[in-house]
């Protein structure tokens, strides 16, 4: 198929960012308009963070804080119930079910959107954009040869595979016995139940990975190694927003050294605690002065914060359910999860049911070698666009479209959200929302940052609500 077609909006990427984009678009637009979603996939909304299958794979932020629209918070948990489900505000539900809200949540934009403005979806992948705006129309070309001509463009491009980890020798990571995409249905599902697993990683993706192997029976030893051995903690049993006033508006105002605010955020948590609140309020409290501080950190503190301090502020800030939490704990209890801390240093591997992995324990001086049946990389998605090899940002890279980031966290946004060049200038009519605006505001990956960064991109489209 090979035709032109113009639609004036176009959403690339119908995960949670652009289902956001979307749903604003579809109320606020009035006359006639055409609101083009293209994703690869017809599974709308899902991604890879509400793709899971898994009944115990959970949000990692109460029911009651997901809606999909800043204002409107309750939207998530008020869906649940109108379908007789039985789960209050402070729950943490099936991520699965996230999935079916935000398709519902299009559907019911759909329906409400004004007579001549409408919805088309495409299942199908952008693979380019052409480095230039004619007559500010922007031209996407898709992998199945049809060509979209634009007014406008947001890229919700999301997560992106895993980088496999690095190793001393080239190791094959799309076959046995090694695995890089965990998220890939059927990759775990192959490994034998008493197969000992070495997962590369110990943060939520691993936590990931072990409920999926605990829930088909597996019997055999799991071991997570990261650097640290450090595990994210869990949010309380009833998890509370944070108590408010605890973390005051000027904090750390104009503090750039990253030992100092380090300071700071200590004291302030021991304050904190010893008033009888939890340091999760802190935490929690810290999120709305993220950007800020981050900001004002600049580069050479920012690669300190990275080279030192980011498990500790990973491991507190994304935790884990409870119910999640605690199933971990007990597989370390009785003996199946093992918790290393150390570096990778090699994997050798002998055949798909065999890997020599060569590793050295945190503080000593000699490496180690254990063999595994399976080794799986549990490092989280990759924000490093200059190895990404999604052939979209491929292309925009070799075109000097991306201004990326010097810490390969993300990617260089104006105040409207238009992606900003190598050469330091916007592009003229694309924009972009998601994970990657983590490089600008560092607190940009979850639901509650980003449908607020959705809103502002809309309103930065089409002027701001009146
Ligand atoms: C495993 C996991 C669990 C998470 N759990 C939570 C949670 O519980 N709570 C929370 O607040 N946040 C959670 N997050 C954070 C998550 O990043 C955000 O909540 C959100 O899902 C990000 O949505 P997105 O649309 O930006 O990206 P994605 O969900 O990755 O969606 C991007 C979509 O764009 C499509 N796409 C990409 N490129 C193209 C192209 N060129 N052409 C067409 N389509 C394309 C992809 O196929 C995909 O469907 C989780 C993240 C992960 C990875």
């Amino acid at each position: 198929m090979n035709y032109e077609s113009t639609s004036e909006l176009v959403v690339v990427g119908a995960g949670f960012s652009g289902m956001a984009v979307a749903i604003q678009l579809l109320k606020r637009l009035r006359g006639t308009a055409c609101v083009c979603l293209i994703n690869r996939s017809l599974s709308f909304g899902r991604g890879l963070a509400y793709g899971t299958n898994s009944p115990s794979h959970l949000l990692n932020v109460p029911a009651g804080r997901m809606g999909i629209e800043p204002g409107h918070e309750s939207g998530f948990i008020e869906y649940l119930q109108s379908r007789g489900m039985p789960y209050g505000a402070s729950d943490f539900v099936p991520r699965s079910l996230y999935g079916d809200y935000l398709e519902h949540s299009l559907l019911t934009a759909q329906a409400g959107a004004d007579e001549g403005v409408r919805l088309e979806i495409l299942e199908d992948e952008v693979v380019a954009i052409d480095p230039v705006s004619e007559g500010g129309i922007q031209i996407l070309r898709l992998s199945s040869g049809v060509i979209i001509k634009a007014t406008q463009v947001v890229l919700a491009l999301g997560n992106f595979m895993p980088r496999p980890p690095a190793t001393g020798h080239y190791a094959d990571w799309t076959n046995l016995p090694l695995i890089n995409d965990v998220w890939l249905h059927g990759q775990l599902e192959r490994l034998p139940r008493d197969a000992s697993v070495l997962l590369i990683g110990t943060g939520l993706t691993a936590y990931d990975a072990v409920l999926r192997l605990l829930d088909q029976g597996h019997l055999g030893p799991i071991s997570m190694l990261s650097r640290r051995g450090l595990l994210p903690q869990p949010h309380r049993e009833q998890e509370v927003p944070p108590a408010s006033g605890i973390v005051p508006a000027d904090f750390l105002l104009d503090e750039s050294s990253v030992c100092q605010q380090l300071r700071r955020v200590r004291e302030l948590i021991r304050h904190t605690c010893a008033s009888g609140n939890d340091w999760r309020d802190v935490i929690g409290g810290l999120r709305s002065h993220t950007p800020r501080l981050w900001h004002q950190l600049g580069v050479g503190a920012r690669q300190q914060f990275l080279r030192h301090l980011l498990p500790y502020w990973d491991t507190h800030r994304h935790r884990a359910a409870p119910a999640i939490f605690n199933r971990i704990q007990l597989a370390i209890q009785r003996g199946q999860l093992q918790v290393l801390a150390g570096r990778l240093m090699d994997i050798d591997v002998k055949d798909a049911n065999c890997a020599n992995v060569r590793w050295k324990a945190r503080g000593a001086t000699q490496s180690m070698m254990t063999s595994y049946a399976a080794v799986v990389n549990c490092t989280g998605p990759s924000s490093d666009l200059k190895r990404v090899s999604d052939p979209l940002i491929v292309q925009l890279r070799e075109h000097g479209m991306l201004g990326i980031d010097s810490e390969d966290l993300g990617l260089r946004v104006d105040d409207s959200y238009r992606i900003i060049r190598y050469d330091g200038h916007p592009l003229a009519v694309v924009r972009y929302v998601g994970p990657l605006l983590k490089a600008q505001f560092w607190e940009a990956t979850a639901v509650p940052e980003l449908r607020s960064h959705a809103v502002r991109l809309v309103d930065a489209m089409l002027g701001p609500r009146i």
